[in-house]
């Protein structure tokens, strides 16, 4: 069997009264993320990581945003795809191991609605998937509030 490891990171600006999409459920809060799709800065890191693993360069290559038909796309479309391109390579994956840098809202309480909604989605066992949360301590983009960061590793087997 082939074991192979990818990382993703990605970030987005928060801004009042946006939506806030986060791991493919809308989180209730003043702010949200904006970006060319519905800018859900977790499952965006996930797309990476696995693509990273398969070596299938990244999610700006596949879906641009100089594309009109990604505009304000629901992130789950992408994972949905991302994960068939990869079984199509012969890729199962092994599990996800993500952690979104985020000072408010509290992510915590909405961290079980997001396992089993990107579980569902790729196709896997909650319990390949595991989110974590962290501030910043107040420091830099994250702890001003202007912005999300989300890191991820995944791991794919053939
Ligand atoms: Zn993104």
């Amino acid at each position: 069997m082939k074991i192979r490891i990818g990382q993703g990171y990605d970030v987005h600006r928060l801004v009042e009264g946006a939506d806030f999409w986060l791991g493919g459920i809308l989180v209730p809060h003043t702010h949200g993320a904006i970006g060319h799709s519905d800018a859900d800065v977790l499952i965006h890191t996930i797309c990476d990581a696995l693509l990273g693993a398969a070596n299938m360069r990244d999610i700006g290559f596949h879906y641009s945003d100089q594309d009109a038909k990604y505009k304000g796309i629901d992130s789950k479309i992408l994972l949905k795809d991302v994960v068939k391109m990869l079984r199509e390579k012969g890729y199962e994956i092994g599990n996800i191991d993500a952690t979104i840098c985020l000072q408010a809202p509290k992510v915590n309480p909405h961290i079980p609605a997001m396992k089993k909604c990107l579980a569902e989605v790729m196709g896997i066992e909650e319990e390949d998937v595991s989110i974590k949360a962290t501030t910043t301590e107040k420091l830099g983009f994250v702890g001003k509030k202007e912005g999300v960061a989300a890191f991820a590793v995944a791991l794919i087997t053939k």
